[in-house]
C-alpha cells in the first residue's frame, strides 16, 4: 500500500456567495467530523475574498483550505492579486498554482506557475502545481512531451513531497465531462513520477502526491482513486455540491 495519503481537493472557481461557501464548506466539515477516522485529506480553495467566511465554517474539522492563486512576489503594486503570505495569514495551508484556466486566461507560463510555487513555499505553503495538456497536443501525440515539460519549468527548486502536489489535469477533460482511459491515466502519471523524480530525486518523487483532474465525479472517482499513482483528485464541478464532493471523497 502506498505511503501517500490521499488527496481530496475542491477547486470552487469563480463560483458562491458567502451563504453558498458557508452552506458547502460547513456541510462537508459536518461531514468529516461525523466520519471519524477516514483514509483521505480533504481540501477546499474557494475564490479569494471567500477564504474567511470557509475558514470560519470549517473551524475545529480537519477540512485544509487553499487560495487558487498567489502572486509570485511578496507584496507591492499588483492591483487585484494575492500574496502567498496573505493566504496563509488568512488560514490557509495549500495554493493552487498554474491551473490550466489561469494559462489560459493570465498567459502564465511555466516559468510564473515556477516562480508562484517558490513563494508558496517560501511561505509555508503547500503548492498544487496543475499541468496538463491541450486537444490539440493530445491529437499531435504530444501528451508525454507537453507534461513533462511542465514538470521540468513549474516545479521549483527546492520542491520537495512535503511542499509540492502535482495535479495532472488533461485542459481537454476539465469541466467537459470527458476523461482518459484509466490505463492512459495510470501511464500519464508514472511519467509524471519519474520526470518528477529527476528534479526532485526518486525518494521525494515517490513520496509525492500526483492527483487526477478534470471531469472527475462520484460515478468514475473509484476507478481513478485505485490506479497506482493517482493519490487523489482535483475537482471542479463536483466540489460545489456537498453530496457530490463527499461522494468522490468517500469512493477513494
Ligand atoms: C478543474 O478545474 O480543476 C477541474 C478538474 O474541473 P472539473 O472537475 O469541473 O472538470
Amino acid at each position: 500500500m502506498s505511503a501517500r495519503r490521499i488527496l481530496i481537493a475542491g477547486n470552487w472557481k469563480m463560483n458562491g456567495l458567502s451563504a453558498d461557501a458557508t452552506a458547502l464548506a460547513g456541510g462537508l466539515a459536518e461531514k468529516l467530523k461525523g466520519a471519524g477516522a477516514v483514509n483521505f485529506e480533504m481540501l477546499v480553495c474557494p475564490p479569494a475574498v471567500l477564504i474567511p467566511v470557509v475558514a470560519k465554517a470549517i473551524a475545529g474539522s480537519t477540512m485544509q483550505l487553499g487560495g487558487q492563486d498567489c502572486h509570485m512576489n511578496a507584496k507591492g503594486a499588483h492591483t487585484g492579486d494575492t500574496a502567498a503570505a496573505m493566504l496563509k495569514d488568512a488560514g490557509c495551508g495549500y495554493v493552487i498554482v498554474g491551473h490550466s484556466e489561469r494559462r489560459t486566461d493570465h498567459a502564465e507560463t511555466d516559468a510564473i506557475v515556477n516562480a508562484k510555487a517558490a513563494a508558496a513555499h517560501a511561505n509555508g505553503l503547500i503548492a498544487v502545481i496543475c499541468i496538463g495538456e491541450t486537444e490539440a497536443q493530445r491529437d499531435a501525440g504530444k501528451t508525454l512531451d507537453v507534461n513533462g515539460s511542465q514538470i521540468a519549468g513549474s516545479v521549483p527548486e527546492g520542491s520537495t513531497a512535503a511542499n509540492t502536489v502535482i495535479a495532472y489535469e488533461p485542459v481537454w477533460a476539465i469541466g467537459t465531462g470527458r476523461t482518459p482511459t484509466s490505463a492512459e491515466v495510470q501511464d500519464v502519471h508514472a511519467f509524471i513520477r519519474a520526470e518528477l523524480a529527476k528534479k526532485i530525486g526518486a525518494g521525494e518523487a515517490a513520496k509525492t502526491r500526483i492527483l487526477y483532474g478534470g471531469s472527475m465525479n462520484p460515478k468514475n472517482a473509484k476507478e481513478l482513486l485505485a490506479l497506482a499513482d493517482v493519490d487523489g483528485g482535483l475537482i471542479g464541478g463536483a466540489s460545489l455540491k456537498v453530496d457530490d464532493f463527499w461522494a468522490v471523497a468517500t469512493s477513494a
